[in-house]
């Protein structure tokens, strides 16, 4: 009867809620013992002058490797660390490892820049710009080299707040990009007096450009925006050759991608350093031996 398939469904309903939080807190236990197991890496991808095609340098991407539920995407493990209070933690972990990383690649002669996100918790903390500028002390690190990344949504949640943090690093040379741009809801006013040197055109944006003229139109919109403001551009998720050729026309400065590269382990991203970028021409093939 419709009475009893109602009452199933409740029960299928609650079961899967059930499933849910349990997987979240099986991951949750994990991730807290999974700094101290050395389960946690730092990928990194290149980031190449649109001008010149080179690798400049790179964002750092955190992966979780689990003994037994294997890679743990960012997606699904940031935001519980976020939660139950890990990530300043593991932020900083991040930050030390890709300056120590970085440090190594430099030593071998590549004037490499490389790009760490900061979690908009984060930013919650008083004591986030002390013990940044601790770790950047520490590390030797060129500050000039270091360009910290914050997501438009995280900025606009409190943007005083970000600003009275950022500043003290922004004066020590350290630069700051604005994230996934277009995704959150920025006010234009704000953005125009946010102490920001680079803008990030969201994958979203690029992802569709070859499709609709709309996309184009934004996309172009947003580079003339950022030019104006004295603002330098990467755009994220270069897949093909018709994107790259279109940012480069358009003036873009920086970009990433699966053209290119995705995010590698520290090892291969030297060795690729080393080796200078192939021709793109046959980027399917080459990110698919990358990858
Ligand atoms: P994000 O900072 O916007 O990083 C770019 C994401 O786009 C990365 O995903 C990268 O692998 C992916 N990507 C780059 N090029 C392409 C492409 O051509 N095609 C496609 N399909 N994807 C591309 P990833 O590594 O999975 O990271 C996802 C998000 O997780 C990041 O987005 C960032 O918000 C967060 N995240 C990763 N590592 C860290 C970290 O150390 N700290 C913090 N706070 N967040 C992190
Ligand atoms: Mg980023
Ligand atoms: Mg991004
Ligand atoms: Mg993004």
């Amino acid at each position: 009867t419709a009475k009893d398939a109602g009452r199933d469904q409740t029960v299928i309903f609650n079961e899967s809620i059930r499933q849910k939080a349990d997987e979240r807190e099986k991951i949750e236990r994990c991730l807290r013992t999974a700094l101290d197991h050395d389960e946690l890496t730092v990928f990194y991808q290149p980031k190449v002058d649109i001008e010149t095609g080179q690798i400049m340098g790179s964002e750092a991407l955190l992966r979780w490797e689990h003994p037994d539920l294997g890679s743990v995407p960012p997606w699904k493990f940031i935001p519980l660390a976020e939660e139950c209070g890990l990530m300043p933690s593991i932020g900083e972990f991040v930050l030390r490892q890709s300056l120590e990383d970085m440090n190594v690649v430099r030593k071998q002669g590549f004037d490499l820049s490389v790009a760490v996100n900061v979690a908009p918790i984060q930013f919650q903390s008083d004591s986030f710009t002390d013990r940044t500028l601790g770790i950047l002390g520490e590390s030797g690190f060129p500050l000039d080299k270091l360009e910290l990344e914050i997501t438009e949504s995280s900025i606009m949640e409190d943007p005083q707040r970000v600003y009275r943090q950022i500043v003290p690093i922004r004066d020590e040379g350290v630069e700051f990009a604005i994230d996934d741009f277009g995704t959150g809801y920025s006010s234009l006013n704000t953005l125009a007096t946010m102490p920001f040197d680079t803008l990030k055109i969201d994958r979203s944006f690029v992802m569709n450009m070859a499709e609709s003229e709309d996309r184009r139109v934004i996309v172009q919109l947003i580079l003339m925006m950022a030019q104006q403001l004295r603002m330098k551009t990467v755009a994220e998720g270069i897949e093909t050759r018709g994107q790259y050729d279109h940012l480069k026309a358009w003036g873009a400065n920086f970009a990433q991608g699966y053209l290119w590269s995705p995010p590698v382990p520290f090892a291969a991203f030297k060795a690729m350093v080393r080796a200078g970028l192939d021709d793109i021409d046959d980027a399917d093939e080459l990110s698919d031996k990358r990858r």
